[in-house]
């Protein structure tokens, strides 16, 4: 049951046109309190009025009343503007006095919230506001009052789903609405119904929280993480983007690295043909004026043939792959042959040369004498290119020494043209040279320097130059070598051709007709056998039907290249026998290629002959490592390499009677390689009674000149197919090991033999 407000009861207690809903009691509002003056109204209640406000803005109230209950008022102490103090009585039978007081109170209640304040209606019309109210809504107060409350937001509906639920829960907490102002400023709505005393409901009273700053910063929080979840998405295709690049600029490397060894592979292999066979005919009769253009043809095919080289050693430093071998050698010796080569153009230019080896420097040194040479190569020959008069001093000093290494300084001094202290700077960068004449006047590519600092960098050392215009340079190169024990077999040290050594029978795998020429007359000229194969697959069935030395295997060839059939000779046939890899494509992705597929070493085209011929030979009479024992051999050359023979059994037996065991290994050599080409000619033909007959008379000779009993096991399984014909697995691979196992001892006992013969003299 609605109840009569005080206002309507006791007539109009205010000019406002307005039924008053003000609260009788309690009121429920969390606005802050203040009260006024009790008295007429009157110049001197306006004046308290304004004072009180002023006072209020302040927030420091200058009038307090305390009231009661029961609506009296006690007396109260109220502080005048002027300081002193006055006691003032209440009358508390002056009801008008009192209703205007009351009045006057709750204006001052409405008017003490800053933010906007409505007192609302049941029906949801606006009974009372604030000027704070006002002011947002810009329209008097006298035109809100008595409107219904939602036609001042953006969402009506809302706003009164919003009173709705004050009044059905009592209060509403942060209720979010707009107001319908010139801003559209944003409130959060907190509000509570109001009572009488006998706890029915009158109204709500709403207070909203203009929270305009709130929602600014809410939509910067919101805009600063859209562009904190921009700028990342940025970063992340940023990120991708830098992936991609890299994988793009990986994958260009390796199509550089590609293209580069393709492109040497092209190159080499023709100018392979060119530099051979120029060397060929350079040999033969010819006139004078003939020798001079081909000696021309010679030295342009070498000076391309180092520009490849050069090329192909940046792109591998530069991906890193550039490898060094850790090898003994004799550095004095290294030293002068390199030197050697500047002697004739030294002379020819009349200029002096002068060298200087430190005696302290250990004979033998572990290190890579290949790239050491090509370091020292490049400082002489610049040296020599850019000196007309004077001399050329190239000395090598022993810098420091313990008990593991040495440092050694290597130096070319020159009396030549020098270089600017301005372009000093540059000349260790890959296409610079000191001036843009350089070129034209003393040739060259401005690569060799760049690639003498990577040689000498990558290895750890360093390199410096000192130079002065017209007078001369010193280049200086600083590098550490292990120590090793001197009496290490320099297995790597070529061998000048030991022309005696002919019983060799070399199978070339290769495809190129001119490449094959030029092996055919370099082998000839060796004095060797030789056979051609013009791929992998016709070379697997050579070596099937006969014995062959050694292999000399191309590696780029149509149907089965050189990589797949040094794997099937390895791993499908079981041979060990040697295999030089003629590689056009020096890049150590292929040589690394070359080792783990079990080649023993690897000769680049074109072809050095003395190079290949040492390489045949150092092989052969050094063949494989099959086992981990030490041979007998009194010759230096095998003191330590394994082989397959092992004379202990034959010297027990003829009590190393020499004539007795040179018979016995003559009984051999006569009676093997009959018996190893039976051996292959009956497996070819199926002949079974014949491999076994051949197979049976080999058996007996493994245990006499210690061929491992592996061998002997193989032997049995052959013989045991030839009886029954069955289990046919892998027969004539074995047949193909014994046959080269066969082979292979009697190389070895040929020098055993020899040596055995040359020892009785
Ligand atoms: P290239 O000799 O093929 O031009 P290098 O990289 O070996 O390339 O040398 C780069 C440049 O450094 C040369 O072109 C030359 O200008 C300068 N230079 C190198 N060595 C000497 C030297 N001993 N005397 C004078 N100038 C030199």
């Amino acid at each position: 049951m609605k109840k009569k407000s005080i206002a309507e009861a006791k007539g109009k207690a205010s000019q406002r046109k307005i039924p008053d809903t003000r609260p009788r009691g309690k009121v429920i509002a969390d606005t802050p309190m203040m009260s006024v003056h009790k008295g007429p109204r009157g110049k001197d209640n306006i004046e308290r009025e304004r004072a009180n406000k002023r006072a209020f803005d302040k927030k420091k109230p200058v009038f307090q009343t305390i009231k009661n209950a029961d609506q009296t008022v006690k007396p109260a102490i109220v502080k005048k503007r002027n300081g002193s103090y006055i006691k003032e009585k209440a009358q508390k039978d002056d009801l008008s006095d009192s209703i205007k007081q009351d009045s006057q109170y709750s204006r001052g209640l409405i008017e003490a919230s800053l933010d906007p304040l409505f007192v609302i209606s049941i029906k949801g019309e606006i009974t009372d506001l604030n000027n704070a109210s006002a002011r947002i809504i810009e329209r008097p107060r006298e035109h809100i009052i008595g409107t219904n409350f939602t036609k001042y937001f953006t969402e009506p509906e809302k706003a009164r789903d919003g009173y709705r639920e004050v009044f059905a829960n009592g209060f509403v907490s942060d209720y979010p609405l707009t107001i319908k102002d010139g801003k559209l400023t944003p409130t959060l709505f907190n509000g509570s119904v109001y009572k009488d005393n006998s706890g029915n409901v009158l109204g709500a009273v709403v207070v909203a929280r203009v929270i305009t700053e709130q929602k600014r910063f809410e939509k910067e929080l919101t805009e600063a993480r859209i562009s904190a979840e921009k700028a990342t998405a940025i970063a992340e295709e940023a990120q991708n983007k830098a992936e991609s690049a890299t994988r793009t600029a990986n994958n260009a490397v390796k199509a550089k690295q590609q293209f580069l060894s393709n492109m040497s592979h092209e190159i080499r292999t023709p100018m392979n043909a060119i530099i051979g066979f120029t060397k060929v005919v350079l040999k033969t009769e010819l006139n004078a004026t003939q020798k001079e253009y081909l000696t021309a043809i010679k030295i342009s095919g070498d000076a391309l043939i180092v520009l490849i080289n050069d090329i192909l050693d940046l792109a591998k430093v530069d991906a890193g792959k550039m490898t060094f071998e850790q090898m003994p050698f004799r550095m004095s010796l290294s030293i002068s042959a390199m030197l050697h080569v500047f002697e004739t153009k030294i002379q020819e230019k009349n200029l002096q040369l002068i060298r200087d080896f430190d005696a302290r420097i250990p004979e033998v040194l572990l290190g890579d004498p290949v790239r050491l040479h090509q370091v020292i190569l490049n400082l002489v020959s610049n040296a020599v290119k850019f000196t007309s008069k004077g001399s050329i001093t190239v000395s090598v000093r022993l810098k420091y020494e313990d008990d593991e290494k040495v440092t050694i300084e290597f130096s070319v001094r020159d009396t030549g043209i020098g270089i600017s202290a301005e372009k000093i700077k540059t000349i260790f960068e890959i296409f610079q040279q000191a001036s843009s004449e350089t070129s034209r006047i003393f040739g060259g590519t401005g690569l060799g320097l760049a690639i003498v600092k990577q040689l000498v960098e990558t290895q750890g050392g360093s390199i410096r130059v000192k130079s002065k215009l017209g007078v001369g340079s010193t280049f200086s190169i600083f590098m550490d070598f292990l120590k090793t024990d001197s009496s290490t077999i320099l297995e790597y040290e070529i061998k000048e051709p030991d022309r005696e050594i002919k019983n060799i029978k070399v199978l070339v795998v290769e495809d190129m007709e001119l490449n094959q020429l030029l092996m055919k007359t370099l082998l000839d000229e060796f004095g060797f056998e030789r056979e051609i194969a013009e791929n992998g697959k016709i070379a697997i069935e050579k070596l099937r039907k006969q014995p062959f030395d050694i292999v000399l295997m191309d590696l780029q060839m149509p149907e089965m290249n050189g990589f797949e059939t040094t794997e099937y000779i390895r791993n499908s046939m079981h041979s060990q026998i040697p295999i030089i890899a003629l590689t056009a494509d020096v890049t150590s992705v292929d040589l690394a290629k070359c080792k783990a597929v079990g080649m023993n070493d690897y000769i680049a085209k074109p072809v050095d002959e003395r190079l290949l011929y040492s390489k045949i030979v150092g092989l052969v009479k050094k063949p494989i490592i099959t086992k981990n024992k030490v041979g007998i051999g009194n010759t230096p050359n095998l003191k330590v390499t394994q082989k397959c023979i092992d004379l202990d059994y034959l010297n027990n037996r003829t009590k190393s009677n020499p004539e007795l065991m040179m018979e016995m290994i003559e009984l051999y050599l006569k009676q093997t390689p009959p018996l190893v080409s039976a051996m292959n000619r009956s497996l070819e033909n199926k002949d079974w009674s014949s491999l076994y007959t051949a197979v049976h008379k080999l058996i007996p000779s493994f245990l006499i000149m210690g061929i491992n009993s592996d061998f002997e096991t193989m032997a049995r399984k052959v013989l045991e197919y030839s009886k029954t014909q069955e289990q046919s697995d892998g027969i004539p691979d074995l047949v193909l090991h014994l046959a080269n196992i066969c082979t292979q001892a009697c190389r070895e006992l040929e020098i055993e033999f020899n040596t055995i013969k040359k020892n009785m003299k």
